[in-house]
């Protein structure tokens, strides 16, 4: 099991155009090697943020494969498409033209909903989530100490190189410098010398 927040993922794909691709690529990943993952649903859109209805305002209808709106309105599927190396399920309604609540809603002509083709697994993380909402808060408190301790070794500052390859290299002599001193710290040098001679 792992337990991750946004900003991991965003590391781990540092080279690429942060998106949600990347948390979507890790749980999709995470899933076929058979790693349950625990971090918040990705927000694949803007509109809560602009102060409209967000995805997470619309309910999925499993069975009928299609979403329910904030004005109980269904909104059934389309077509799928592809973008980004993504398979993607289109959902409207003919409804929001006349809807009280389209200003709400969206600035287009209709207010249209985009499902994943393994949305299930966002929703599966999230599910899981909500039946510990403790865990992001462990996952601070046993994560964040050694990021905070590196941080203090390398004078809390910057990376002494550049580019991301060199940083990426000075990133990873720091996390074995800092496992090295957890081991030695843990089991002592004797046993750790005797364990890599073996
Ligand atoms: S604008 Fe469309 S999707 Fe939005 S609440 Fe109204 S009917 Fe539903």
């Amino acid at each position: 099991m792992i337990l991750l927040d946004r900003g991991q993922c965003r590391v781990k794909f540092l080279t690429q155009r942060f998106d949600t691709r990347a948390i979507l690529l890790v749980i999709l990943a995470c899933h076929e090697a058979g790693i349950t993952v625990t971090l918040p649903k990705p927000q694949t859109s803007g509109a809560k943020s602009e102060g409209r209805f967000g995805k997470q305002d619309f309910v999925y209808l499993t069975k009928e494969d299609a979403y329910r709106c904030p004005a109980g309105e269904r909104l059934p599927y389309r077509y799928t498409n592809q973008e980004d190396g993504k398979m993607l399920r289109r959902y409207w309604t003919t409804a929001c033209q006349t809807c009280p609540l389209k200003s709400e809603c969206t600035t287009g002509p209709e207010r249209r909903i985009t499902r994943w083709e393994h949305e299930h697994l966002l929703e599966a993380v999230q599910r899981r989530l909500d039946a510990n909402p403790q865990a992001m808060r462990q996952r601070r408190e046993t994560v964040e100490h050694p990021f905070g301790t590196m941080k203090a070794r390398m004078g809390a500052t910057h990376f002494l190189t550049k580019t991301l390859p060199k940083v990426a290299a000075e990133m990873a002599l720091s996390v074995l410098a800092y496992n090295l001193t957890r081991v030695m710290n843990i089991v002592g040098i004797k046993p750790l010398m005797a364990a890599i001679v073996a």
